[in-house]
């Protein structure tokens, strides 16, 4: 399959062919044709699997077609749950649209909005947003939604675990009943199938590859270690690895923040990435890493959502996810574009139960390993007494999902045939 065969004009395949891209992705291949075509769109996929382009090029040729004369109109919608994957989403939209008269924008929250408003006041044709400060422009009367003819809601799933569902209704009593819509989702809960249900027009279903193919081929691996050992164990596997770019998830903002502060103690190069770090600290992050000045971002599930860092190396869970799906999306930003990748989770007593959610949903029994000198003591990090209450107040959460979750707390734990190994696996990394 080659990008020449879908309908493309040559202005978008020029900037494609800049862009480096070769062969279409499969969202890609499916999309382009339904989308030029005007169809409603329910695609099934997830960061890294080209679905930007597979919206955005369609839908600039057909913005591209219809030009009018005058003051130009907000006429495309791109809605993203974060503010990087707006930022992130708005790039390839210039980029692809380079060679196109078409004018596009970006607005979220948590920046000064005075450079949105110029920027739309200058006339758009796309804008590429997050909900809240969508709304806010409106409500001031500083952006009109009336002549918008295609909506893209982007990453709809992680959209309504940000409780934007609301927000999402309102825009959508906003903008012009006819028009195009594309819904873009990893997964597809029942609330997802309500959204697409209300929203769709006789969609046309695509997805991007079946699940777990794309999991597959990422090489996984656990090594079961004691809570109170997993940052020693990270560093030095940083550092015997030489790791030169890695990506952390941690559970919370303070765990994400505390693991950076110890990495950079020990001399590692680290930042934070979280809901609490301002815009700018949370750009200046992901550039710095993306640049190689620092080789640790340590992130929280919703912070990294719509990163783009293309051919990540390693990716590590510093702490399981509670949330089985949210491993695989974690695990999507390393083996991307063809390119091997390794995935490493830190797996304690305490998330045994999170680990075999995990291996249902995605079908594969991960290996599980020991490092000498981190064989852990089998015994429950938290003590069981606390409950979490009245116990120290800074482990509540994770005591809560313990005494939730974990039924076999406190009993000989499973050790899922973890392998003892000593601590070579310079051949592994890359
Ligand atoms: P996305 O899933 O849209 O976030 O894209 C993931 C990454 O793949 C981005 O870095 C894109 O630039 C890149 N990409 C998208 N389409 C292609 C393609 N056809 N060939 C190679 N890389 C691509």
């Amino acid at each position: 399959m080659s990008f020449n065969n879908l309908g493309l004009s040559d202005a978008l395949l020029k900037a494609i062919s800049e862009k480096g891209y070769k062969t279409p992705s499969p969202i890609q291949s499916k999309a382009i044709p339904v989308v030029l075509q005007g169809k409603d769109l329910l695609a099934s996929a997830q960061t890294g699997t080209g679905k930007t382009a597979g919206f955005a090029l369609p839908m600039l040729q057909n913005l591209s077609a219809k030009q009018y004369t005058g003051r130009r109109k907000v006429r495309a919608l791109i809605l993203t749950p974060t503010r990087e994957l707006a930022a992130q989403v708005f790039e390839d939209v210039k980029y692809y649209g380079r060679y196109l008269n078409l004018k596009s924008a970006v607005i979220f929250g948590g920046v000064n909005q005075n450079p949105q408003v110029n920027a739309i006041r200058s006339g758009i044709d796309v804008l590429v947003a997050t909900p809240g400060r969508l709304i806010d422009l409106n409500s001031q009367n500083l952006l009109s939604l009336s002549n918008i003819e295609v909506l893209v809601l982007d990453e709809a799933d992680r959209m309504l675990d940000m409780g934007f569902l609301r927000d999402i209704k309102r825009i959508l009593s906003l903008i012009p009943a006819k028009r195009q819509n594309l819904l873009f989702s990893a997964t597809f809960s029942k609330e997802i199938r309500e959204l697409a249900n209300g929203l769709l027009h006789n969609p046309v279903s695509v997805e991007a590859t079946p699940e777990n193919t794309t999991v597959e081929k990422i090489d996984q691996l656990v090594y079961r270690v004691d809570k109170g050992d997993k940052n020693t164990l990270l560093a030095k596997l940083i550092d015997e690895g030489n790791w030169q770019q890695v990506l952390v998830f941690t559970r919370t903002k303070h765990g994400a923040n505390k693991l950076s502060e110890k990495l950079v103690k020990g001399g590692i190069t680290s930042a934070a990435i979280h809901g609490n770090k301002s815009q700018g600290a949370r750009t200046k992050a992901l550039a710095d890493f993306k640049s190689g000045k620092i080789r640790v971002l340590v992130a929280t599930d919703i912070a990294a959502r719509g990163l783009d860092i293309p051919l990540l190396p390693h990716v590590i869970n510093y702490e399981l996810p509670n949330i089985a799906e949210d491993y695989v999306h974690r695990i999507g930003r390393t083996g991307r574009a063809g390119a091997e990748g390794q995935a490493i989770s830190l797996v304690c007593i305490d998330e045994v139960d999170y680990l075999s959610d995990i291996q249902k949903l995605i079908g594969i029994r991960i290996p599980s390993e020991i490092v000498e000198g981190f064989e852990p003591n089998n015994i429950p990090s938290e003590p069981k007494k606390n409950k979490g209450r009245g116990g120290n107040p800074r482990n509540n959460n994770s005591s809560r999902n313990s005494n939730s979750r974990n039924s076999n707390s406190g009993k000989r734990p499973r050790t899922d045939g973890a392998k003892k190994k000593s601590f070579n696996r310079s051949s592994r990394s890359r």
